[in-house]
């Protein structure tokens, strides 16, 4: 059992002023693995000082000492890559597979920002005007407990490029995770203040640095309902927002499609980090005429969706990360069969011979209305809603009935047909004919999922702020 006592600041783990302890429990078998020592208001003050003294000097870098620091991260991190995979799947009951993906995005995010900085202008000609790109200013980094160190990494990588320096605020689920990234920095050698990392609760660590005056910029990925709570905060020092927030994103497939490829394809999908995904397709819309086969198959690829220990190669749909999160989804699982949605597979309960951790069936329902709640709201476990729809307008029309808009997928067997609906679609990512990640396009949600864009030169552009220079 680990116990994390101190904070990351200005180059050295440090004691912490405060002394609340936040267990860690093991979603798979309810034991104690853990215990996190939570910072307070003084912590958090101690971290935003260091990293504003840090900034003066490291705004000045060069872009070429800006890669050489991303490098070093890199290679920081890949060292303990498998360290990193097991210590994610005991703290929040990843799967293996998804892990490993998310670990090696976590690396690649280095690079990618290295990439981007070799093209990227900070110099620029607009009328007769010189344009400077410049650092925003320190950044606090407010994270969620799924894939929390892809998340780091991408933001602090992209802060680093723009010259900027950090304060970071895991989930407190995330503690262990986060503990042993740390250290990945801290072997790459940083300078003293560009980032720091403080564990603690929302209300008490993630406000003080919301409401901080030296905090030019948040950058948050969670819920919309936090997300809103940030963006009010945030106001009255008007400070830059990133918000990656949640998603309820439709999985259309036209009626041209290969259902027996399809299908099996967005039940997997939909079950993506055992549900625990924003971008998960959770709705899948499909023509009313082929309802019956969709069902068929949709029942069959459950039945071929492994739950269990998230440890093993072949699991698909690990654990809840939390007693919580499970109610929560078992709730959900409620509010169907209440709303009158058709249970397909899975349903209430344990899977058996998973009693002891937060294991969920995989679930289907079908002949779900747009309206019901399981359709609107995002449950963030393995929960699919197979809605059926009339027409192609029918489809787009469903597909855009959400305050979301985060992700879209579309398959089809044409792809100009595929590329129209996607024109229609309102989501800042539309997949066609599969799963795709592009880390230099922009990621973000239209509507309630968010505001900015992640990633390349647009995620930049986010840290920088242009200045006009008229000579
Ligand atoms: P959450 O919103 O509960 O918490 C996210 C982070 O915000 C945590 O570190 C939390 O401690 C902190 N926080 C909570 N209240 C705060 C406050 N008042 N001020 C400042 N910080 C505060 O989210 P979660 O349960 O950890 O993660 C799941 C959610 O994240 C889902 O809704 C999911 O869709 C979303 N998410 C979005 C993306 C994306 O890229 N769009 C990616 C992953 C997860």
């Amino acid at each position: 059992m680990q116990s994390i006592t101190k904070g990351y600041i200005n180059g050295a783990f440090v004691a912490l002023n405060g002394t609340q302890v936040f267990d860690l429990i093991s979603p798979t078998g309810h034991q104690k693995i853990g215990e996190v020592t939570l910072g307070d208001e003084t912590d958090t003050q101690r971290a935003i000082a260091a990293a504003k003294a840090a900034f003066s000097s490291f705004s000045q870098t060069s872009v070429a000492e800006r890669i050489e620091i991303l490098k070093k991260l890199k290679d920081a991190v890949s060292k303990r890559e498998d360290e990193l995979v097991e210590v994610m799947i005991l703290e929040y009951g990843g799967t293996r597979q998804f892990c490993r993906m998310s670990i090696q995005n976590a690396i690649a995010a280095f690079d990618n920002m290295t990439d981007t900085l070799r093209d990227f202008e900070f110099q620029r000609k607009a009328g007769n005007t010189l344009v400077q790109l410049t650092p925003v200013g320190v950044v606090g980094i407010i994270t969620p407990w799924n894939s929390s160190n892809s998340f780091i990494c991408s933001k602090l990588a992209t802060a680093i490029a723009a010259g900027c320096t950090v304060v970071v605020k895991p989930s407190e689920m995330s503690a262990l995770q986060t503990q042993l990234l740390t250290e990945c920095f801290h072997e790459a050698g940083l300078p003293k203040g560009l980032y720091n990392m403080v564990n603690g609760l929302g209300n008490v660590v993630g406000n003080a640095i919301t409401n901080h005056p030296d905090i030019a910029k948040i950058s948050f990925t969670g819920s919309t309902v936090t997300g809103k709570q940030i963006a009010r905060s945030a106001v009255d020092t008007i400070k830059r927002v990133t918000l990656e927030l949640g998603g309820k994103s439709p999985n259309i497939i036209l009626d041209d499609a290969d259902l027996e490829q399809a299908i099996p394809q967005a039940v997997f999908g939909a079950y993506m980090n055992s549900g625990q995904a924003c971008i998960a397709p959770t709705r899948l819309l499909v023509p009313k005429a082929k309802l019956e086969a969709v069902n068929q198959i949709a029942k069959a690829a459950a039945a071929q969706v492994v739950v269990g220990d998230p440890g093993n190669e072949t699991t698909n749909v690990g654990p809840m990360v939390s007693e919580k999160q499970f109610e929560r989804v078992q709730s959900y699982i409620q509010v169907g069969l209440n709303e009158g949605a058709t249970l397909l597979a899975g349903g209430m309960g344990k899977p058996e011979g998973l009693e002891n951790g937060n294991f969920v069936k995989a679930t289907i329902f079908t002949n779900v209305r747009n309206d019901m709640r399981i359709a609107q709201e995002e449950i963030f476990g393995p929960v699919l809603s197979i809605i059926p729809y009339e027409n192609e307008e029918d489809a787009i029309a469903i597909a855009n009935d959400t305050t979301y808009g985060l992700a879209a997928y579309i398959t089809s067997a044409d792809q100009d047909r595929a590329l129209h609906v996607a024109s229609r679609i309102d989501a800042g990512r539309v997949c066609i004919n599969g799963f795709k990640h592009d880390p230099m396009a922009p990621f973000g949600g239209f509507k309630q999922s968010g505001l900015g864009r992640e990633f390349g030169a647009y995620g930049l552009e986010e840290y920088l702020e242009p200045k006009s220079i008229l000579i």
